[in-house]
């Protein structure tokens, strides 16, 4: 973009950052040209038991772990950018809409401690952008469990056995779920919720991640 005293001038009244490094870029881009260069699209994603599809925006790196990490300071990282992102991967998979949207719920203790829902915050600028409704304590965590990349592959699915239980099986029964989370790794955290959701009669789980550990 041109560079004038006009957009000088506004940039200082409305500067735009690069969501990834903050440095000051000219609008309507996002991420500076070194940011980009990390942020190659992932797409669907390999099969994860229970899970119908998933899909990811981008890989979890520099870049992306900066912006899930930055999104609980104010003004900093938009959200809505975020699921703008998660939109385009979704359609580009062309996955049924679904009926209804939910977080990976986090213990709510957690959540009274740090006073931030990281999976809150996603999903709900998620289910604003496709106009879909949002589950609130439809699935919630029962008990505090160790964080999954500290425990072999054993451990972690027994580390979630019980960990999440539909609260309102009403809202679930026949239903097209997509569960958003920020980061999905090995996929045993959405496997075991999405367990939990078919055993209360979801008729479908998707799942949708801005980033993805690839191994
Ligand atoms: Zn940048």
């Amino acid at each position: 973009m041109k560079h004038n005293a006009f957009t000088a001038g506004r940039d200082l009244l409305f500067p735009n950052h690069c969501m990834g490094c903050n440095a000051l870029i000219s609008e309507p881009e996002r991420f500076c040209e070194n940011c980009k260069k990390d942020l190659t699209y992932v797409g669907e994603l390999p099969p994860i038991s229970q899970i119908r599809a998933a899909a990811a925006v981008y890989p979890y790196n520099r870049v992306s772990s900066g912006i899930l990490r930055r999104k609980q300071e104010p003004g900093y990282v938009s959200e809505k950018a975020m699921a703008e992102d998660m939109e385009l991967a979704f359609h580009r998979f062309r996955f049924p809409l679904p009926d209804l949207i939910l977080p990976v719920p986090a213990h709510s203790f957690k959540v009274w401690w740090t006073q931030y829902d990281h999976g809150m915050v996603l999903a709900r600028a998620v289910a604003k952008q496709f106009n879909v409704p949002l589950g609130v304590r439809v699935l919630g965590k029962q008990r505090f469990t160790r964080p999954q990349h500290t425990l072999d592959r054993k451990k972690r699915s027994r580390n979630l056995v019980g960990a999440f239980a539909v609260l309102r099986p009403d809202e679930v029964r026949g239903r097209i779920i997509l569960l958003v989370d920020d980061v999905i790794t090995t996929g045993h955290t959405i496997s075991a919720c999405a367990a939990e959701l078919r055993h209360s009669g979801a008729r479908e789980v998707y799942a949708l991640s801005y980033a993805y550990t690839q191994k």
